[in-house]
């Protein structure tokens, strides 16, 4: 065999040219404050444990076997949660997983896809996997939604982070229907952070054929690390989805984690209240300190640091992000973009962790 052989002369043009996303950092080793990817600060739920280890008994002979192609007992406990039918639900391999199906059913050379700026830059990597042009409509610094400019995009499929992320910025039911109601093609409301937020748009599905909404098990639910997402959308929509994806596509542990977890309702709303106590603390923090941050819908907020002499802009956000760094504070920076260079997302995490990194802001202070 000729070791000099070159592979990438015989991949498909447009995967040469992919750039394949960038996912936040995770450090190895400890004492790391890791306030850079949106992660639950909390554990999941006892009962996710429980549910797995009982999936392991007797030497795991369960394993074995194959999974439940279509997640069906989670597909039916997320209809009953949501007042959905279960035709209406698909669970997936992490809400990435659903948004790449969206793509892949929706989007192509032909079938350009449309999302906001700045929002989730998966979807760009997404549309490219799929040789689909990405459209991309623009905020301006207020971070409001224009429905009219997503209307006159040109997409065929929109995504809408909602509540939106690097942001955290919530938008009202009302003008999210009005976006949905104005756009003709498959508008994809990726409500992630809604579990942090004030309202959902869940009863928007009744009304919207074009509607599909999608949501993570990541970040509410504690379980990043076992990878469980869904899609919620009319049957017709379910379907095609199934048409497109791996046929096993959630392991038998994430199932049964994902049942126990969605069951757990007690449980979870006392970590998520914890994490919004903690979310009213640090507003309260960065106004003492005359710092802008967004107001947040999510468990992260977007702020935009100043030097003690109230200097702000891309140069203080990368300072303070290095800063952080050397302390083990791992937060997000989004260089690329006007509308987030001089901006800092840091992720809410326990009071310890929230402590200690206050501490690192004010410790670069002394000498900015
Ligand atoms: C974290 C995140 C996801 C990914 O969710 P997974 O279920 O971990 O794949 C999707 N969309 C947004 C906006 C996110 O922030």
């Amino acid at each position: 065999m000729n070791r000099n052989y070159n592979p990438l002369s015989r991949a498909n043009p447009h995967v040469r040219r992919l750039h394949a996303y960038v996912p936040g950092q995770q450090p190895s080793g400890g004492d790391w404050v890791k306030l850079n990817t949106n992660e639950n600060p909390y554990p999941p739920s006892p009962k996710v444990l429980e549910a797995i280890q009982a999936e392991l008994a007797g030497e795991g002979t369960r394993l074995r076997l194959y999974p439940n192609p279509l997640s069906m007992p989670l597909r039916q406990a997320l209809a009953t949660h949501h007042g959905l039918k279960p035709d209406q639900v698909q669970a997936g391999n992490g809400c990435d997983d659903v948004l790449n199906l969206l793509m892949r059913a929706f989007a192509g050379p032909e079938r350009p896809a449309g999302m906001m700026i700045p929002s989730y830059s998966l979807y760009s990597v997404l549309a490219d996997i799929q040789q689909a042009k990405m459209i991309e409509v623009p905020f301006d610094r207020s971070m409001a939604l224009d429905p009219e400019a997503i209307r006159t995009c040109g997409a065929n499929l929109f995504f809408l982070t909602s509540p939106n992320a690097p942001t955290g910025v919530g938008f009202p039911r009302a003008e999210v229907e009005k976006a949905v109601a104005a756009f003709e093609g498959i508008f994809v409301l990726d409500e992630t952070y809604a579990p942090f937020a004030g309202e959902d748009a869940v009863a928007l599905l009744a009304r919207h054929p074009n509607l599909v909404i999608v949501r993570s098990f990541s970040k509410a639910f504690s379980l990043a690390g076992m990878r469980v997402g869904y899609a919620m959308a009319s049957a017709e929509i379910i379907e095609l989805l199934d048409r497109v994806r791996d046929s096993y596509n959630l392991d038998r542990l994430a199932q049964v984690a994902a049942l126990a977890a969605l069951a757990d309702t007690a449980y979870y709303a006392k970590t998520t209240a914890d994490i919004l106590a903690v979310r009213a603390q640090m507003a309260d923090w960065y106004a003492y300190k005359g710092w802008f941050c967004y107001p947040s819908a999510t468990n992260f907020h977007f702020v935009e640091p100043q030097t003690s002499t109230g200097e702000t802009g891309a140069g203080v956000a990368e300072s303070l992000y290095n800063a952080l760094s050397a302390r083990r504070v791992l937060v997000r920076y989004f260089p690329k973009h006007p509308l987030t260079q001089g901006f800092l997302r840091v992720t809410l995490g326990t009071e310890n962790e929230m402590q200690r990194y206050r501490d690192a802001v004010d410790s670069w202070l002394k000498t900015h």
